[in-house]
């Protein structure tokens, strides 16, 4: 056991020559030696500026070369990461940097329509006259200091290149793998995201196994399209190829199609990483034959349910046979379960594998008690993985968490005899109709097995009759058409008469997270504002 700091500084005399880091639209090309040399400055300079070891750090920023930098600097520093998401307005970052009083943050000037210079002066006028270094803000008491990327200053706020530059600083020898390093946020797909403090341990073993799940060997390219600010990008992406030696490949700021598929083929990436929706997205890409994917071999579909029906499509015309699925959260590091390479096929595109090595696993029901083999029940994983806590918030950690250390994720799931575990879905999703509880995964399984469905998201919507009744958003694959009447025809005589949907909605997109996760809760108030 060690920590990422020595762990990365294994890799580099390893293997100082080669790739570690790709940033397309950046134009970055770093070798591990290179890498590592700006990250041992980093560190320096943080520590230089007058953070301390277990002081927390923002980044509040797209995916790019300096996330990553930040991301090694402050592990090696003692410094706590904290990911700040790039979609975030001034009330959230208030929130976030609250929440876990950040003494510093560091901030893109702008991205897209984000300007963050201008919602960081909301929050913290006094910036304009402040001596960067010595902030001191009324409504962000703990934030000492603020820098921007780049070499530019903005008023109060320094240049990131001033502490990339390095410092007289030492850095500590004394960090243990239990220590905290990162505060991850949930994605908030039910509701407010929660801020996860996760250890050396936690999240550097974690990224291990699940490079270890698809073979990933040194050298081999995986492109990374997921958001770094979640566990997705910096735990199975960054980390699991620091451990590996691999090379991390970034296609772009946030997730593009288009980007995707170009920096697969022009890098030759062996491993591509995304969300069901991502997958969608470039599967259905009109530019998608233009692009020759041979090089791909394995990758992670993860985050939400995984349709069979995609997995197949990504074996088939994106030639990625070795294709795993991921099945994790946040709270633990994410990954629990993970299909291995070698797994049966019909069981790698139909479940999330096995659970992984040194965690327990138990499923139970509504009192806790765990069920009889094959029944569902709420999915409760213990070991390495589980979470240091929710920061600063023990009655939600002791929610999560039980006495016992279980692990209780909210998730419904079956195992088979061989360990092979199914998600049905979300408990919170779970819809009661009639007395009848349906799972919409189930549904949404189904109806992606019509040709003309792109994508499928069922959800339960108030109903006078039945308490709930089924409704169901529906995207066209380009150029289909289909109305409500042929979704039924489709499914009557294929599904229970009570699965079919009583609702129906061709939409272009889904309301979604920056995570690429759909936020079920924004369709049904949705839904309940159009039929009030
Ligand atoms: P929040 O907790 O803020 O509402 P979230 O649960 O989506 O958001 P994450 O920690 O990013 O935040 O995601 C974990 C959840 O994602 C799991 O609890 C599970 O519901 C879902 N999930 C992850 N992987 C899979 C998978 N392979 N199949 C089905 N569901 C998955
Ligand atoms: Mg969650």
């Amino acid at each position: 056991e060690k920590t990422i700091g020595a762990q990365f500084d294994e890799t580099v005399a390893r293997f100082p020559d080669q790739l570690a880091l790709i940033v397309r639209h950046q134009g970055v090309r770093w070798t591990y030696a290179e890498l590592a040399e700006r990250v041992d400055a980093l560190a320096r300079g943080l520590l230089s500026a007058g953070l301390e070891p277990g002081d927390r750090i923002g980044i509040w920023a797209p995916n790019c070369a300096e996330w990553t930098l930040m991301q090694f600097a402050t592990a090696k520093a003692g410094l706590i990461l904290v990911n700040i998401n790039p979609a975030y307005r001034t009330a959230e970052l208030e929130y976030a940097l609250n929440k876990v009083s950040c003494a510093a943050l560091v901030l893109a000037p702008s991205h897209k329509t984000s300007d963050y210079v201008a919602m960081l002066r909301e929050l913290a006028p006094e910036l304009a006259g402040a001596a960067p270094g010595a902030l001191y803000a009324a409504r962000l008491p703990a934030l000492r200091l603020a820098a921007t990327l780049g070499d530019a200053s903005h008023a109060g706020c320094l240049p990131f290149a001033a502490l990339a530059a390095g410092g007289d600083a030492t850095l500590p020898d004394a960090l243990t793998p239990a220590d905290a390093v990162n505060i991850q946020f949930t994605s908030g797909t039910t509701g407010f995201p929660k801020g996860a403090t996760l250890s050396h341990r936690n999240i550097l073993n974690n990224g291990q196994f699940v490079g270890r799940g698809i073979k990933l060997q040194p050298g081999e390219r995986v492109c990374i399209p997921v958001p770094l600010y979640h566990c997705f990008g910096m735990v199975m992406g960054n980390l699991a190829c620091i451990v590996h030696g691999a090379t991390m490949v970034y296609p772009a700021e946030a997730f593009d199609p288009l980007a995707v598929l170009e920096a697969v083929e022009a890098e030759g990436c062996a491993a591509l990483y995304g969300v069901p929706t991502m997958f969608i997205a470039a599967l259905n890409h009109p530019e998608f034959d233009r692009f020759d994917l041979r090089s791909l071999r394995t990758g992670i579909m993860a985050g939400s349910p995984c349709p069979i029906a995609v997995m197949e499509e990504v074996i088939a015309r994106m030639h990625m046979r070795e294709v795993t699925i991921a099945y994790g959260m946040t709270e633990t590091s994410p990954v629990s379960f993970q299909s291995e390479t070698d797994d049966p096929l019909d069981l790698r595109v139909s479940t999330v594998g096995r659970i992984q090595p040194h965690l327990e696993v138990k499923l139970v029901d509504a009192d806790s008690d765990t069920v009889a083999r094959g029944e569902t029940g709420e999915l409760c994983t213990r070991g390495y993985s589980v979470m240091i806590g929710y920061w600063d918030d023990p009655a939600r950690t002791a929610e999560a968490i039980d006495a016992e250390g279980w692990m209780h994720t909210g998730d419904l799931a079956t195992i088979d005899e061989d360990g092979y575990c199914r998600i049905v879905g979300r408990i919170k999703d779970m819809v009661i109709r009639g007395g009848e509880n349906i799972y919409p995964r189930e549904i949404e399984e189904f109806l992606l097995t019509h040709d003309f469905i792109a994508d499928a998201q069922v959800i339960g919507v108030p109903d006078d009759r039945y308490g709930e009744e089924l409704c169901a958003w529906i995207v066209l694959r380009s150029g289909a058409s289909l109305d409500d009447e042929g979704v039924r025809a489709h499914c009557r005589g294929r599904i229970a008469h009570f699965k079919i949907p009583r609702h129906i909605r061709f939409v272009e997109t889904f309301p979604m997270t920056v995570t690429g996760k759909v936020q079920k809760f924004a369709m049904r108030e949705e839904m309940i504002a159009i039929f009030a």
